[in-house]
């Protein structure tokens, strides 16, 4: 492609809507335009990245014998209630966009597919020896996020691959799953993107696991908890690990203390001269369901740690039955507006014990007469503690689970933290990292196949539901962590494998005929080698087209510049600057070469 003919502007100023590196210099180098909120427009250069990534997504699925389609993006209500899901997509959590269609059918568009794929099994498998399948589509995804932002980072409309697979058994299930585990790491690999596989909250659903793939990089949205010896990698949101030991406490008799103005644990530590290890806090949250139900939750923890909300949350989905309601769909930390709508009385808030008495909430219909009480596994063992005393500025001393108070239902609820000991090796301790994540692996188990009633025959006779898998991978957020991982202060620095074009010829004058001639040749002739080449034959100056060169992140500039007069030009790598003069004949080789080994 010639320059002088391409759709090709660039930005020399930082545009104000982008805040990370990545989002500023795909606008600034034209790659995207904003469309809308979350809406973005793929221009020519942006699409051969997106396709290069697509065609890599593609070759690595159908290694493994899974089968590309195309399934509808607009999706009718009716597989969505089937399966429980359209009013919390489209009401609760909203992030379905929904619309009613001219015969008055509600339609909504899809944010991902496991309705839609699991009707086509429910019709189409009879029996184990159609199993397992497998089949996966690159398309368009529709999401109304909240916040959507940071370009194709966040996007309320951007490209994902997702695949499901079907299977007779967990066992075959697992094979699978292991064998996406690999696609997945190829497939990163191949795109020259520095990565780390990580143990992932499965949510609500359950199912045996799931395993996310995290760009890294600073600008990442997830936290990722790691130990130096590679054997634990996991989401910040489901780390655990062996917080340190409390240390012992002085108090040896339960009292009441005042303790006036220590509604933080530092304060209190420091008025008591105690520590942090030794104080059961009492963290309220409010939790509401899909049936309208708020219930009040009184969450245990050791002074120095903090409440998990992911899984807190799962918790409390988990418990969700307890009060008539199938889902949860909002988890606060009560402010004022909040409390008012159920607090009987002014709550000692920063001064609450593990039993706070139920008789502070008004109950109602909509809301649990009682505190659902629960305790993360760091307070057990603690004796002798310091807890608050239902009063403002008082605490109580030297308490006890069993004596001065009920020990609440146990579980681990607790935040892993930098620092912490390693569950499988104490001597490993935890680091953290910064992740985009890029794709996410799932053992689905039946959830959708007993919902829609896909079942099959098994081997003795029996119908069964089938056992699913799915496995998602956002192409245009992948396409963008690339450049989150790879730019400096000139602009983008693609990876090859994935980069719109390998090689940028630029004429410095289109007025010295020798310069466009060998210019032109050298286009037509690397081209022709397989070396995916631009001609930069535009009226600008020199020095512009250089800077342009740089800022799209081309990975070879070819320069046709004084040294053609001694047969040669000069070719610079952009990722490291590193120049050097090849002979005119021996540039396509040369190039062709380079690009072999890296693509
Ligand atoms: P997130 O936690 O970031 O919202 P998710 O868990 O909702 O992601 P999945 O439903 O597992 O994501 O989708 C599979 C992949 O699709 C993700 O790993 C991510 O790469 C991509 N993806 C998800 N949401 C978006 C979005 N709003 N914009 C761009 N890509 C997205
Ligand atoms: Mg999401």
């Amino acid at each position: 492609m010639r320059l002088s003919q391409m759709l090709f502007v660039t930005l020399r100023e930082d545009p104000a809507e982008a805040e990370i590196p990545s989002h500023k210099l795909l606008l600034r180098a034209g790659y995207i335009r904003r469309i809308a909120s979350g809406v973005y427009a793929y221009m020519p250069l942006m699409w051969r990245v997106l396709q290069k990534v697509s065609q890599i997504v593609r070759e690595e699925m159908n290694a493994t014998g899974a089968q590309e389609c195309l399934l509808p993006q607009i999706q009718p209500a009716e597989l969505w209630q089937e399966s429980g899901r359209w009013d919390t997509y489209t009401k609760a959590e909203g992030i379905m966009f929904s619309l009613t269609d001219r015969q008055d059918r509600e339609m909504g568009l899809g944010p991902t597919h496991e309705e839609v794929i699991t009707t086509i099994a429910r019709e189409t498998i009879r029996s184990y020896r159609q199993l397992p399948t497998h089949l996966y589509q690159i398309q368009t995804k529709f999401r109304d996020e909240i916040r959507p932002r940071f370009g194709l980072m966040r996007g309320r409309e951007f490209i994902m691959k997702d695949g499901y697979s079907f299977h007779a058994s967990e066992e075959s299930l697992k094979e699978t799953y292991a064998e996406m585990d690999r696609a997945y790491r190829n497939i990163l690999t191949r795109c020259g993107l520095k990565f780390q596989a990580v143990e992932a909250d499965s949510g609500a659903i359950g199912g045996s696991g799931s395993q996310e793939f995290m760009v890294l990089a600073d600008a990442g949205e997830d936290a990722v908890m790691y130990t130096e010896d590679g054997q634990y990698a996991a989401n910040l949101e489901k780390a655990v690990s062996l917080p340190p030991a409390a240390i012992a406490s002085e108090f040896t008799t339960t009292e009441k203390r005042a303790t006036p103005d220590t509604a933080t644990i530092a304060t209190l530590c420091d008025l008591l001269h105690c520590s942090p290890t030794q104080i059961v806090k009492n963290v309220l949250y409010q939790a509401v369901y899909d049936n309208g139900m708020t219930v009040l939750v009184l969450v245990s923890i050791r002074g120095d740690r903090d409440v998990n909300e992911t899984k807190l949350t799962n918790e409390l989905t988990r418990r969700a039955t307890d009060y008539q309601a199938t889902t949860l769909i909002a988890l606060d930390v009560p402010d004022a507006d909040a409390q008012a709508k159920w607090a009987a009385k002014p709550l000692p808030l920063g001064y609450i014990a593990p039993d706070l008495a139920d008789d502070y909430i008004a109950a109602s219909k909509t809301v649990a007469p009682k505190f659902l009480r629960l305790a993360d596994n760091t307070v057990t063992e603690l004796t002798n503690f310091v807890t608050g005393a239902n009063e403002t500025g008082y605490h109580t001393v030297g308490a006890n689970w069993g004596e001065t108070y009920t020990l609440p239902d146990t579980l681990d609820l607790d935040t892993a933290m930098v620092g912490d000991r390693a569950l499988h090796d104490p001597n490993q301790t935890l680091q953290t990292a910064r992740g985009i994540e890029a794709g996410h692996i799932f053992q689905l188990g039946t959830k959708y196949s007993a919902a829609l009633g896909a079942t099959f025959t098994d081997e003795d006779g029996k119908n069964k539901p089938l056992v699913m898998g799915c496995y998602g991978i956002g192409v245009s957020r992948l396409a963008q962590s690339a450049v989150e991982q790879s730019h400096d202060q000139n602009g983008i620095i693609w990876p090859v494998a994935i980069a719109p074009y390998h090689a940028v010829v630029v004429v410095p004058n289109i007025n010295t005929e020798a310069q466009m001639t060998i210019g032109t040749q050298l286009y037509e002739a690397l081209n022709a080698a397989g070396v995916e080449t631009l001609l930069d034959d535009r009226k600008e100056r020199a020095g512009v087209k250089f800077k342009d060169a740089e800022l799209i992140g081309i990975p070879y500039r070819v320069v046709t510049g004084r040294s053609i007069e001694s047969g040669k030009v000069e070719i610079v790598e952009r990722l490291t600057g590193a120049t050097q003069e090849v002979a005119i004949e021996e540039v396509a080789e040369f190039l062709k070469a380079k690009v072999m080994a890296t693509v």
